[in-house]
């Protein structure tokens, strides 16, 4: 399909879907106020891990990767009130700017922002764990220690999901050079191989263009 197509029907079943949001909108207006780039999940994306976590009963739900805590704000809606959401995020900026867009959605008391490098800060979570969702939206590289710690900090039925697995189509490329597209690469033969893991994942095509999301569940 041509572009024009495909940002249509993003247009069309966003505003069918997801309809009018003006505190997400909000959210990512001080997004780009704030100089971060648009690299927030698209709107139906954001709905698709909000079924996910009601679908699945989520109470428990971590995120790696705040930016401006978008997909967060979807994330902490699907939870109940005596949930959580943990969200790292390593730039202290960017957490500045969540925490307050959290608020401003209503949600901030649900959700934990532990500022640092996830791969610090996974080790910390244990006291929290088990997570009944995990997203994974950061540095791409470190996906595969991303995926060790959600299987560590999950349990049997935990539901795992990893943004930006199509990268354009170039994730098909063998002889890539792109470390983020190496990373990801690893990650998606992690959920293949590793016994901890049953997982699929669907090519998308959005707003944000020609992507990628992989499903999971920890066995
Ligand atoms: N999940 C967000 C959303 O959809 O609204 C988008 C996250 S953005 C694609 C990736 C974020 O991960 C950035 O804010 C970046 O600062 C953060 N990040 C990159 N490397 C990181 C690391 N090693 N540890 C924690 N956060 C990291």
């Amino acid at each position: 399909p041509s572009p024009d197509a495909w940002r249509r029907v993003d247009s069309y079943l966003t505003e069918l879907l997801v309809g009018a949001d003006p505190v997400l909108d909000a959210a990512v207006r001080e997004q780009h106020a704030a100089g971060m780039p648009a690299i927030e999940v698209a709107p139906v994306n954001g709905k698709f891990l909000n079924l996910l976590a009601r679908i699945s009963g989520a109470r428990r739900v971590l995120e790696i990767g705040t930016l401006a805590g978008y997909s967060t704000i979807w994330l902490a809606r699907a939870i109940p009130d005596d949930g959580h959401v943990i969200t790292i995020e390593a730039e202290p900026a960017n957490a500045r700017v969540a925490r307050t867009n959290l608020d401003r959605a209503g949600v901030g008391a649900k959700v934990d922002i532990r500022v640092g490098r996830a791969a610090d800060v996974l080790p910390t979570l244990e006291g929290d764990s088990p997570f009944d969702l995990v997203f994974i939206d950061a540095d791409k590289e470190s996906n595969t220690v991303y995926l060790d710690w959600a299987a560590r900090l999950g349990r049997a039925g935990t539901v795992v999901v990893v943004d930006n697995i199509g990268r354009g189509g170039e994730i098909a490329d063998p002889a890539t050079t792109n470390s983020q597209v190496i990373g990801t690469q690893r990650g998606l033969e992690m959920l293949a191989r590793d016994p901890r893991f049953d997982a699929t994942a669907l090519q998308t095509l959005d707003r944000k263009g020609y992507d990628g999301v992989a499903v999971a569940v920890v066995i």
